[in-house]
């Protein structure tokens, strides 16, 4: 509050100052170096996520930091003749976004790789794959990410004759949407020794047709590890390269900070790259804050591993590279019945899926970095799983005495009604990903038949999480799906395809507020990394990092969020990126006009 009075005061304050350093000779500029802005943002209607300030008309950026936030007459006096105003012309202004749940370095490079997310049928995947072969004819492996269980035929499984059709000399090698199964053909499959005697690896299956032969379907990590032996690394300068284009795709959304969730590829890690993020800083190339996660493989942390985690963080731990969280992943994903559940699977009652880590090794490993005071992020998708992460949470907490961890569950597909209120209760962050939840066929024919109408109810609970006093802090999962926060929002808010089906929306109660849904990627993001000191709201000491949109999403129909365009993204007073679509006014100063 004293803060707030501070400001308001400001303006006669300033007055007197000024009379007084007139009279004593000494003109404006000692007052206009102390408190002039690099930076005005004009006739903004600004969404500041301040409670005690909900909108405001203009912002005063000094250096990296916010430092008026008010009406256009309040901000004024900080303008000075070098002074850069933009005029933001009434367009709505935000916090810049943060994406929780990243795997930003994959994402990075997917996009120099064939997109297979919206093909439709197997000879459109056919057709990409060809198309993208052809054009980069020096690249030994064909590779490429995206596709979707039922757009590879009535099985949801691909099979490698489908490649083999089109490539059979050059290895091709394709993710699923979700990261979870992988499409070889017989070339890859032949590079990688994977054959019918193969055995299946731990967690993981080489799927084989009838007669034992490997289809060219790869489930989960431990397969795709099997192939990631063979396959080529990128090199610095292609990861150099990928994350430079990351960045401006990231800008280009609005983002201003993501958080890594760990790698999926061997040494793809963001955190294993922070040497290079660091080189990116020192060039100046470096425009989107990171916060890095350690990935965790059970059985076991070993010592060493701790002693990693926490010389990473003594060595990251600035407004741009952040380490000191460390990622879990307790179970698999509802589509392969591998997230874990209480009750069996609907589809499948011999199936209730199973755990990645024994729990009273989770529950010990989390509690020892808990009172190390890290950061903790489980991949949970199965009520079972998302109960003993709770689980594990409340005992650290209460075995060594800490308060506001914010431990985070990512992703939380399924959830038991008594386990909704404990994220409030317990001061734990839900993680979610809110186009996991985009009612298309994988959601509504693969997702629904195995979780069943009953898990189905409580399916990705925003809402009733949030009512119960949870933060929700909301991302991607970037390159599961695009990077893209707007049509997230969207789909918080109608729960719906861009159709519209289904027509009253997917498990409708659970859909959030346009504000609340806002609140997820910038406030509730910033609370879910332990930034909400400096980032996740438009405030006077807070860093400036804010976005510039081109529509109003409050006065919209929802279903036009999706589309929305970002005009400008600053990030700690820096512009990062300007749409070609829109110039600013730079107006001039009131006394220079004169
Ligand atoms: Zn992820």
């Amino acid at each position: 509050m004293a803060l707030k009075i501070g400001f308001w005061l400001r303006s006669p304050k300033c007055a007197v100052a000024l009379l007084a350093a007139v009279t004593l000779g000494q003109g404006l500029s000692a007052y206009a170096q102390k408190d002039s802005a690099d930076v005005v943002v004009l006739n903004a209607r600004a969404y500041t996520l301040n409670s005690r300030q909900p909108w405001a008309e203009a912002i005063a950026i000094r250096g990296e930091a916010i430092i008026a936030v008010g009406s256009v007459k309040d901000v004024e006096p900080y303008r000075i003749a070098k002074t850069k105003v933009i005029d933001a012309g009434g367009r709505l202004v935000l916090p810049g976004f943060t994406d929780c749940h990243t795997h930003f370095l994959d994402g990075a490079l997917s996009l120099q790789r064939i997109h297979l997310d919206d093909a439709k049928d197997v000879a459109e995947i056919q057709r990409r794959v060809k198309a993208y072969a052809e054009a980069h004819p020096d690249q030994p492996w064909v590779r490429g990410r995206g596709w979707t269980y039922p757009a590879v035929g009535p099985t949801n499984l691909p099979d490698k004759k489908d490649l083999d059709a089109i490539i059979p000399d050059r290895p091709v090698y394709l993710e699923a949407f979700d990261g979870h199964t992988w499409w070889a053909n017989s070339k890859a499959l032949q590079l990688a020794g994977i054959t019918r005697d193969t055995p299946n690896p731990p967690g993981g299956e080489i799927v084989r047709d009838a007669n034992g032969e490997p289809t060219g379907a790869l489930k989960e990590d431990s397969a795709d590890a099997l192939m990631l032996r063979v396959l080529p690394l990128p090199s610095r300068e292609e990861k150099l390269a990928a994350y430079k284009t990351g960045f401006r795709e990231a800008n280009r959304a609005g983002l201003v900070r993501v958080h890594s969730a760990g790698g999926v590829g061997v040494g793809m890690s963001d955190l294993m790259n922070a040497d290079l993020l660091a080189d990116l800083q020192k060039s100046g190339d470096l425009t989107l804050r990171m916060y890095l996660a350690y990935r965790a493989e059970p059985p076991a942390l070993k010592p060493q591993q701790i002693q990693q985690i926490e010389e990473d963080r003594s060595k990251y731990h600035d407004d741009w590279i952040s380490a000191g969280a460390v990622k879990f992943f307790m179970d698999g994903v509802i589509e392969s019945h591998t997230a874990a559940m209480l009750a069996p699977y609907s589809d499948d009652p011999k199936l209730s899926g199973s755990l990645l880590w024994d729990p009273e090794t989770y529950k010990k490993t989390v509690a020892d970095l808990d009172k190390r005071g890290i950061q903790i992020f489980t991949h949970a998708i199965g009520d079972r799983a998302v109960r003993l992460t709770l689980d594990a949470y409340a005992n650290a907490a209460s075995q060594n005495g800490t308060k506001d961890r914010r431990h985070r569950i990512e992703h939380i597909e399924t959830i038991t009604a008594e386990d909704i209120p404990r994220f409030g209760k317990l001061g734990v962050i839900a993680s979610f990903q809110p186009l996991h939840a985009y009612p298309d066929d994988d959601t509504l024919l693969v997702w629904l038949k195995n979780a069943g109408p009953e898990r189905g109810k409580r399916a990705w609970a925003w809402h009733s999480i949030e009512a119960s006093g949870g933060v929700l802090a909301f991302g991607s999962d970037w390159p599961i799906v695009t990077l893209n926060p707007w049509e997230g929002i969207q789909n918080a808010v109608t729960r719906q395809t861009v159709e519209g089906d289904p027509p009253g929306g997917f498990v409708p109660n659970e859909r959030i507020s346009v504000a609340d849904a806002i609140r997820g990627y910038t406030l509730g993001a910033a609370i879910g990394g332990r930034r909400e000191q400096k980032e996740g709201s438009l405030e006077k000491g807070k860093l400036a990092d804010l976005i510039v949109v081109d529509r109003n999403l409050f006065e919209i129909e929802p279903t036009a969020i999706g589309k929305t365009e970002v005009l400008l993204t600053m990030v700690g007073g820096k512009i990062v990126y300007e749409s070609p679509n829109w110039k600013p006014e730079i107006l001039a100063h009131p006394t220079e006009a004169k």
